[in-house]
């Protein structure tokens, strides 16, 4: 008996730290057909935003909305929406399933040496490639290390330009929710492509010349970390909340712009919690600070995009409301982000929704492109949400890295073509 349970325990602590299993979790679509329904889906949003996760929420009439749903509640949801006649469909089947496939090739075939630009990389593999990338192209590229997240670890930004003073500044960053491993991995190829096309491609050259990119290809490092070890449905930071039931601040809710307003929560076991204070966390008090810093010194931004999964879409401000007016420079961001997407398409056809954000997708306020445009004053403002439209979510499938790099390459060199046309030498 007593040996036995020894062998146990050798068994549970050899195998820690222990990872989320989300077997037979389903994914649902759900679309609202009229406005009645609509009104339905969001009280059924509201009561239960803290029992599910939804991964993508639906504010429009034909939008769709996917949840995540665990065995135990399946039969009663489907039973509450066929007796209100809203249609729904099984997305994924096995959520569980589904994590293991799209890892087989990161567990089983690893580039041997160098980097493996078509895997998905851990936290510490992105900052040795940072750190081997600026000096493999140090002629045009530095590493900065911006701030430290909550648990310590360094926030990275690649610097890439012609070396010279006096350039605007053009920002990009990735990684800000931690699940959403396909931006990282976006962030990581478009600075490669940058970095091999300067001197030859005219376009990307100007580019370089004219402005300084700052790329940051993964800002919640601790919640990206955290959702390789031991949940791969993470999406906040790790922050230890005041009342420690549960962990982490969204931090694309937790900027000083209009902080607190519509689609973000009070409540830290809500996905979508704000954090206690605007600008609490380390990530984003850290990386506002550095950019501001830039900024005071001479360096006027001119773009700042945020890019996550999924959904395709191309998004402008504002973000904190649908009822406000859209400022000024939304006519000249929509004709960029339009130009931008068509170009996209060209390559695989993979079409992008256009529009302001609150508008277009939800209201989400104290978020990225608020503060990118409100605070920090770069009139080309754009969250994006990338591949794809819900077949895989999340979870996209290491085969479409490569594409998705691809395409959204042809669209930043799309907007920096803009950028140079505006503001360049
Ligand atoms: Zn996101």
């Amino acid at each position: 008996m007593h040996a036995l349970l020894i062998l146990a325990l050798i068994t549970l602590s050899a195998s820690t730290p222990s990872q989320v299993r989300y077997d037979g979790y389903e994914v649902l679509r759900i679309v609202p057909r009229s406005e009645d329904q609509m009104q339905w889906m969001e009280h059924f949003e509201e009561t239960f935003v803290s029992k599910l996760d939804f991964w993508r929420m639906s504010h429009s009439v034909n939008q769709p909305l996917d949840v995540m749903v665990p065995p135990r509640y399946q039969t009663e949801l489907r039973e509450l929406l066929e007796s209100r006649g809203i249609g729904f469909s099984v997305h994924i089947e096995d959520v569980q399933k589904l994590i293991e496939e799209s890892m087989k090739s990161s567990a089983g075939v690893r580039a041997v040496s160098g980097f493996d630009y078509n895997t998905y990389h851990t936290y510490e593999e992105l900052m040795q490639w940072v750190t081997n990338f600026v000096s493999e192209y140090s002629n045009i590229a530095e590493e900065i290390v911006v701030t430290r997240s909550v648990e310590g670890r360094d926030i990275k930004a690649i610097k890439l330009g012609r070396k010279s003073s006096g350039k605007p500044g053009a920002f990009m960053q990735g990684g800000i929710h931690a699940r959403e491993w396909i931006s990282p991995a976006t962030m990581v190829n478009v600075a490669k492509k940058l970095a091999e096309s300067y001197g030859s491609d005219p376009d990307v050259t100007a580019m370089l010349d004219s402005f300084d990119w700052y790329i940051v290809p993964c800002l919640n490092v601790d919640g990206y970390s955290y959702s390789w070890t031991n949940d791969r449905m993470w999406r906040k930071n790790r922050q230890v909340t005041s009342k420690r039931r549960c962990m982490g601040v969204d931090l694309n809710r937790n900027y000083d712009y209009q902080w607190g307003g519509r689609g973000a929560s009070s409540n830290e076991c809500d996905e979508t919690y704000h954090g206690p204070s605007p600008m609490s966390e380390p990530e984003l008090s850290g990386l506002t600070t550095w950019l501001l810093g830039l900024k005071a010194a001479g360096q006027p931004f001119h773009m700042h995009m945020d890019v996550h999964a999924y959904g395709q879409y191309w998004l402008y401000p504002w973000g904190y409301s649908a009822l406000v007016p859209l400022p000024p420079e939304a006519g000249d961001m929509d004709t960029v982000a339009r130009k931008a997407t068509s170009s996209l398409a060209n390559l695989y056809g993979t079409s992008y929704l256009v529009g302001g954000s609150a508008k277009a997708m939800y209201a989400a306020s104290g978020a990225s492109e608020d503060w990118g445009f409100g605070t920090l004053g770069a009139k080309y403002t754009y969250v994006v949400e990338l591949r794809d439209e819900g077949r895989y979510g999340f979870l996209l499938p290491e085969f479409q890295i490569q594409p998705t790099a691809e395409e959204t390459f042809e669209a930043i060199k799309e907007l920096g073509r803009s950028l140079v046309a505006e503001y360049g030498l």
